[in-house]
């Protein structure tokens, strides 16, 4: 257990990692580069998964924590959007040499909160330094466009930062979650109010405490822990002009609302899935029951992308089977630290009464549990990795979102049937097609309705390339050059040179229509 100390300016606790390392951690709200409790005095407790004992208690940010943080960010924006846009870049790049460097406590804290593996939570740090590196080399790359229309006129785009942005994560990948967002924000020259799940706050607590090593100014990134309240005010705040929010479909309609209701907020949201895992006959049968595995079961599908949907075609559906039952024996359901553990335990109680919940469902509805269904031991939320076959689309387990370790493996016959199925959902987040003919890959590639498809592989997420869902897992795009357009607003400038100006009078160019989201700036100067 931890203990707890508390000072006016600063909350601090000593956890004790699954390594049996002492950390001292920082529990405050992260405003101005500085830990302040939250004003209230309020705190909450964040939970070990594998043992469902308490880690440490952090500061609980109210409606006017919310207040002070958009305060300090709005007071640093000038000064951040006024550095040249290669300083922005360069302390992006040296934040993410220092995430390398705390590597070990980054992750053993993510794994401490998460309940994911060790190793998996150091993949995710890795990624993280590469999300911020990749988006240092945005800095100085954005930028708007001449527009050579009319030969008696100067016009051309500016790209600009939106403002204030609040983000609001999740806690299953709290870190990268995390960098999708500040990375690009900052990168364009936005300054960031976010808030972490009540679930998983500790690791981005850790990562504030390296902002001002790399110098980034205080109030450009403001980091608070909080729930659905906290989030509210975020989404609500006047002041805020862009809500980004990846969570579950049901709050990301919550979010557009208030967006909405508040200021007309520019809004993106990364939702849930139920995404479809394709395996023709001609596949690399092994290579297809690898990526379907890791596709569903990887965090112990607590996993927006996770392959929950695996449908065979029907020449190999009885040895994908076999083979893919033989893989889930081999499965290690156990604590995050020890190296033969394959999965960890789901975050909570509640999410294993939810998991468990489906599980029953899928039997009462007729389906067949091939392998799995069972808690594991009574203490922390461990639960084995399930199967179901002869599922039929109208079940729960195959429509819905579980969010947990449960795959629903369906034979087909035909590409158009596989298709009809796979698209026959409101969800439309990734989806994979395993086959070694091309022309195939490329047809399916263009008619199933997902942001993210996969041939051959699952859940690569690589900087480089956009992230988003399709219907209702989403709107708009996290990752890639995507992301600068969400994280920045454009405006035109016409400008006729003197030389031109009877022309102007003659010319009826306030017709010129701006770009999406643009302002259209006519200028008439001394040149
Ligand atoms: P959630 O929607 O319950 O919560 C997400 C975040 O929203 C948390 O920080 C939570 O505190 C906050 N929140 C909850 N209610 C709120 C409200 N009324 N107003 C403002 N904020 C509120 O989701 P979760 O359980 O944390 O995460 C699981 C969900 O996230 C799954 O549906 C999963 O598919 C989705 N997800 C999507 C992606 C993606 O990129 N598309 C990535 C990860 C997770």
């Amino acid at each position: 257990m931890s203990t707890h100390t508390r000072s006016s300016s600063s909350l601090s606790t000593s956890v004790k990692t699954h390594t049996g390392k002492d950390l001292t951690l920082p529990t405050g709200l992260f405003i101005n580069n500085e830990f302040v409790p939250s004003l209230s005095g309020k705190t909450f407790a964040t939970v070990d998964p594998s043992t469902g004992e308490p880690i440490a208690e952090v500061a609980e940010a109210d409606k006017e924590d919310v207040d002070r943080a958009v305060d300090a960010a709005e007071e640093a924006l000038k000064g951040w959007q006024m550095l040249p846009a290669a300083t922005r870049g360069k302390l992006l790049w040296t934040l993410s040499d220092l995430i390398d460097k705390h590597t070990d406590s980054l992750a053993a804290l993510e794994s401490l909160d998460n309940g994911k593996p060790l190793r998996d939570a150091i993949d995710d740090v890795r990624g993280v330094a590469d999300v911020f590196r990749y988006y240092a080399g945005w800095a100085d790359k954005i930028g708007g466009q001449v527009l050579d229309y009319d030969p008696a006129l100067h016009a051309y785009t500016r790209v600009e930062p939106v403002g204030v942005v609040g983000q609001i994560i999740p806690w299953n990948y709290p870190l990268p979650m995390l960098a999708w967002k500040v990375a690009p924000a900052l990168a364009c020259g936005n300054t960031v109010v976010l808030k972490t799940s009540e679930k998983t706050p500790l690791s981005a607590l850790k990562l504030c405490s390296l902002l001002p090593l790399a110098s980034i100014p205080p109030g450009v990134v403001n980091i608070l822990s909080g729930g659905a309240s906290t989030g509210s005010h975020i989404a609500l705040h006047p002041r805020i002009r862009k809500i980004a929010f990846t969570g579950s479909t049901a709050v990301g309609r919550k979010i557009m609302k208030m967006a909405a209701d508040s200021n007309l907020k520019k809004v993106t949201l990364e939702l849930g899935g139920k995404s479809p895992n394709i395996v023709f006959d001609d596949a690399d049968l092994d290579g297809a029951v690898a990526a379907c595995f890791g596709g569903v079961y990887d965090n112990v599908g607590q996993n927006c992308c996770a392959g929950s949907r695996i449908f065979v075609q029907s020449g190999v559906y009885e040895e994908f089977t076999r083979r893919f039952v033989e893989k889930l024996s081999q499965t290690v359901v156990g604590p995050p630290t020890d190296p033969t553990t394959t999965h960890g335990p789901v975050i909570d109680s509640l999410q294993l009464s939810s998991i468990t919940s489906f599980i029953s469902l899928g039997q009462t509805h007729g389906a067949t549990l091939a392998y799995g269904g069972t808690r594991l031991g009574t203490r922390g939320y461990f639960i084995q990795p399930t199967l179901f076959t002869n599922v039929t689309p109208e079940m729960q387990i195959y429509t819905q979102e579980i969010f947990g370790p449960v795959a629903c493996l369906v034979r087909f016959e035909t590409e158009e049937e596989v298709l009809g199925m796979a698209n026959g959902t409101e969800y439309g987040l990734a989806a994979a097609v395993h086959t070694t003919d091309l022309d195939r890959a490329t047809r399916m590639a263009r008619g199933v309705q997902a942001g993210v498809v996969w041939v051959n592989c699952y859940n690569l997420t690589p900087p480089q390339m956009p992230f988003g869902g399709y219907k209702q897992s989403g709107i708009g795009r996290e990752l890639g050059e995507a992301a600068i357009r969400e994280y920045t607003r454009e405006f035109c400038v016409s400008h006729i040179p003197l030389a031109a100006r009877r022309y102007f009078f003659k010319t009826d160019f306030m017709g010129f229509d701006g770009l999406i989201e643009t302002k259209s700036v006519i200028m008439r100067m001394r040149v």
